[in-house]
């Protein structure tokens, strides 16, 4: 049975005293849920903070992006080995703002991807789909190029390990989600596309839904047989609202 995984990706939102808030805050709230890996992902400014307000409880730490080099002269880049040592254990990879606005390749987020296993943090690896690749039939060629390319190289275990998030990007922060449907007929093909190299490990991997979760669809989308949590945007920052999406996680 596959463990539901929620991850708040906070963005470029709270200053360190509010991601402490928010932390203490949710971390009274979530102190008896055993069920779900819960996971929030601040910006660098405020991993070690939080983390230190987590420190014990449930609630593991994410960081939103890294770099793959250890050290050197990569100016406003931060390596693997300096988040983990500021307290995280998870970091988000390929996420869509990353590679529209950064200009992330597929062979970027397999370098960062390696990086993070080899520093002990468990990456969490977004795919999906423009509008415009959707509606030019191009979904499933996009999602094959980029699981294939970015998860190039990695052990059958490390792939077990790693989470991966559908996002289609027409869904982020546009509060058009995906129907249930169309979240489990992706999903599937990810775990089928997985499930070539091997069937045991694509059993296991989790795959989140991302793209305008929030309180009132959560429920309808973590039904989904291949559907195992999300990673949220815009509907974690606030922690009501964030502990219901929690709520709504099941296993499959
Ligand atoms: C995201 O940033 O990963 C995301 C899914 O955002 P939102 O929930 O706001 O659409």
């Amino acid at each position: 049975m596959r463990i539901p995984f929620i991850a708040g990706n906070w963005k470029m939102f709270k200053t360190v005293q509010d991601a402490v808030l928010f932390t203490k805050e949710l971390r009274s709230i979530v102190k008896d849920v055993t069920n779900v890996e819960i996971v929030v992902a601040p910006p660098f400014t405020a991993i070690h903070a939080v983390a230190e307000a987590a420190r014990n409880t449930n609630i593991g730490v994410s960081a939103q992006d890294l770099y793959w080099e250890r050290e050197g002269a990569f100016t406003g880049e931060i390596s693997a080995g300096m988040i983990k040592e500021a307290g995280a254990s998870y970091t988000i990879i390929g996420h869509s703002e990353r590679r529209r606005l950064f200009g992330e390749t597929d062979a970027m987020v397999n370098r960062k991807t390696s990086a993070a296993f080899q520093n002990g943090l468990t990456p969490i690896v977004c795919v999906g789909e423009t509008l415009e690749e959707r509606e030019t039939d191009q979904t499933l060629a996009v999602l094959d190029r980029q699981l294939k390319d970015g998860l190039d190289g990695l052990t059958a275990e490390q792939v077990a390990e790693l989470v991966v998030a559908y996002e289609p990007v027409w869904a982020i922060g546009t509060g058009r989600n995906a129907t249930p449907e169309q979240a489990q007929e992706v999903h599937a093909l990810i775990r089928a596309r997985i499930g070539v190299r091997d069937a045991r490990i694509a059993a296991a991997t989790r795959i989140l839904y991302g793209g305008s979760v929030k309180a009132s669809n959560a429920a309808e989308l973590f039904a989904m047989p291949d559907v195992d949590g999300g990673l949220i945007g815009g509907a974690s920052l606030k922690a009501e609202e964030f502990v219901a999406i929690l709520a709504a996680a099941r296993p499959h």
